[in-house]
């Protein structure tokens, strides 16, 4: 039997919810407790820097900018515990190198959004959260009326699935007011058709 015991731990949720928080949270409890930890992020998110992982409350952490999932199976090496944050920008190839790190014996938390801005499932997270031992539903509160929130209501009228941004492109929302702002805008006259 293999003498390191591995597994997944998926974080997820909407814009907000903590999800960067939580795992800042686990990985730095597994470097008090002396294990090796590495932390990566898809390189192209560098919205607050260009090698740390930082939350909404300016809390930090070094990370690795990579390009593609599979350059963790090279730089992670035999780390006790492996990090992943915004995993939803990597594409599906992230759940098997997830998968064979934690086969070889890493902890892997992973932090991701687990919808879009349309409310639909994002990139590899459902599929990660398939094969994960625990998954970990965190949640934000609705900016329209203080309720939980589970979805990120893009404000701008970008229709591009990543736009990098925060509090001026995205806010949280609850079901009924992410609905009540998805119908606003299918009803809202576009900026072309204003013009006429
Ligand atoms: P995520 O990684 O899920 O986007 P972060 O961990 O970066 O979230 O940030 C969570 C922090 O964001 C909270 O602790 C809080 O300070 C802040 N925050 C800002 N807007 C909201 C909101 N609408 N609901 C909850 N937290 C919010
Ligand atoms: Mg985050």
């Amino acid at each position: 039997m293999n003498a390191r015991r591995g597994w997944i731990e998926v974080v997820c949720g909407s814009m907000f919810s903590g999800k960067t928080e939580e795992l800042i949270r686990r990985l730095n409890r597994a470097k008090i407790a002396r294990q090796r930890v590495e932390i990566f992020k898809p390189a192209l998110d560098t919205r607050y820097h260009e090698l740390d992982v930082v939350s909404h409350n300016a809390n930090s952490i070094r990370s690795t900018p990579i390009p593609i999932a599979q350059e963790m199976l090279l730089l992670a090496g035999s780390c006790d515990v492996v990090g992943v944050d915004e995993a939803q920008f990597f594409d599906e190839s992230l759940v098997d190198v997830c998968v064979q790190l934690a086969n070889r014996g890493s902890r892997v938390i992973v932090a991701g959004l687990d919808m879009d801005f349309l409310g639909k499932p994002f990139g590899p997270m459902p599929a990660l959260m398939a094969v994960a031992e625990y998954v970990t539903k965190v949640h934000a509160v609705c900016v329209c009326c203080g309720e939980i929130a589970s979805y990120s209501f893009r404000i701008t009228a970008s229709e591009s699935k990543i736009l990098l941004g925060e509090t001026d492109s995205y806010e949280a929302r609850c079901r009924p007011c992410f609905l009540d702002g998805m119908r606003e805008k299918n009803t809202e006259p576009t900026s072309a058709a204003a013009k006429h």
